[in-house]
């Protein structure tokens, strides 16, 4: 599909192209909605296999960005950026390298030139260190070190943010007042699911654990306890749980997985967690309720966005708290409309941008 199409398919919106001969910046800003406020969303640095390529991953990601940050409720709209990382300029490009501080330098001045339409972020590909360098050209850059007045590493409340959601589930579709005995499998205990593993294990749920790495796995028994249980990497997603939460990799549920899962939902960190749209109508069909990533994970953007969105850190914990509401809402709604969660999100973030333009 050619780009203005796909711009339309997605409800954009503006896409802005960044060039920069000095220091070889080659990019797009794709700024999706701005109703609610400036348009939020990181900054990625990887290779792509074509310039449209580049383009279309901006715009899906700006406009995933516009449903998290509606659905947390934060004053904020979606966007995205996208710089080209060429094959083969690693070394040249190396984290503290003068070409890698110009490069960052230079998509500064690019930011600074939307005015606060759009803020930029760390992403797949770029770390606070890189924001410090855009920083010296614009103030809209949030993802600073804490050094420099940045809030942080947000994965422990990305985990703080699931529990709640996990927290709903556990209330609204099991029927369970506490999370005592309510057993979660988690897949990937990283940054994320290691801290979620703590709380929930301090919570009482009964944990299974999956990992690709070893020392992962050796962590999570000593911070959670022996008792943890341990699926193979393929095992992970049907293991007979109350609840499957994907916190490694995206695309983990496909058309062909559905019929194999063992939980009663699916609630998790990873961000685009379904491999296509039709697996959201695939998962309600089987009476698997699956709570939306961009849902469920917004704690980090919520954390990360706190000063951007003249929040206290109080006052974001107390947002962090409010996913259990948006997903319990969600569920409610999803049975009374009859509706896939994933498609009444959709339509819950519509009325959210109709309520800013009245
Ligand atoms: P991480 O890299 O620290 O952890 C991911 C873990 O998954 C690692 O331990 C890795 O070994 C493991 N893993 C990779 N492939 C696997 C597989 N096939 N099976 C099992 N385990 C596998 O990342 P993170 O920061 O914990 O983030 C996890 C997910 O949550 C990502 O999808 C990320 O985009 C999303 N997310 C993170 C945050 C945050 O605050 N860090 C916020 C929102 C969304």
């Amino acid at each position: 599909m050619a780009l203005l199409d796909q711009m339309a398919a997605h409800g954009y919106g503006e896409l802005h192209l960044a060039h920069d001969r000095a220091t070889g910046l080659r990019g797009y800003v794709a700024v999706h909605d701005t109703r609610l406020g400036p348009a939020l969303g990181g900054c990625r640095f990887i290779t792509y296999g074509s310039e449209e390529q580049a383009a279309i991953d901006a715009l899906r990601l700006g406009r995933g960005m516009t449903s998290k940050a509606a659905l947390a409720g934060l004053p904020l709209g979606g966007g995205k950026a996208v710089i080209w990382r060429e094959d083969g300029a690693e070394t040249r490009l190396a984290p503290g390298s003068p070409a890698r501080r110009d490069l960052f330098r230079a998509f500064g001045r690019v930011v600074e030139g939307l005015k606060g339409r759009y803020i930029t972020a760390e992403d797949s590909g770029t770390s606070p260190e890189d924001m410090v360098e855009i920083a010296q050209a614009t103030k809209h850059v949030v993802g600073l070190p804490e050094s420099l007045g940045g809030v942080g590493d947000p994965s422990p409340y990305t985990a703080r943010g699931v529990r709640r959601g996990i927290e709903a589930v556990a209330r609204e579709v099991l029927g369970r007042d506490s999370l005592d005995g309510v057993h979660v499998a988690i897949q990937g205990i990283g940054h994320v699911g290691l801290s979620l593993a703590r709380e929930l294990a301090a919570a009482g749920c009964k944990i299974t654990v999956a990992d690709i790495m070893f020392s992962r796995i050796r962590q999570a028994q000593q911070d959670v306890g022996a008792d943890v249980g341990i699926a193979d990497i393929d095992g992970i997603l049907e293991t007979e749980c109350d609840i499957l939460a994907p916190c490694a990799l995206g695309g983990v549920i496909r058309g062909d997985t559905v019929g194999r899962l063992r939980c009663k939902a699916v609630a998790g960190a990873a961000n685009n967690q379904l491999a296509d749209p039709s697996v959201d109508a695939a998962l309600f069909a089987r009476g698997i309720f699956w709570a939306p990533d961009y849902a469920v994970n917004a704690a980090g953007l919520i954390w990360v966005a706190q000063t951007a969105c003249g929040l206290s850190q109080a006052e974001a914990v107390k947002k962090i708290d409010a996913i259990y509401d948006t997903i319990a809402d969600m569920w409610r709604r999803s049975r009374a409309e009859k509706t896939p969660p994933g498609a009444l999100s959709d339509r819950m973030v519509e009325e959210r941008l109709a309520q800013a333009t009245r």
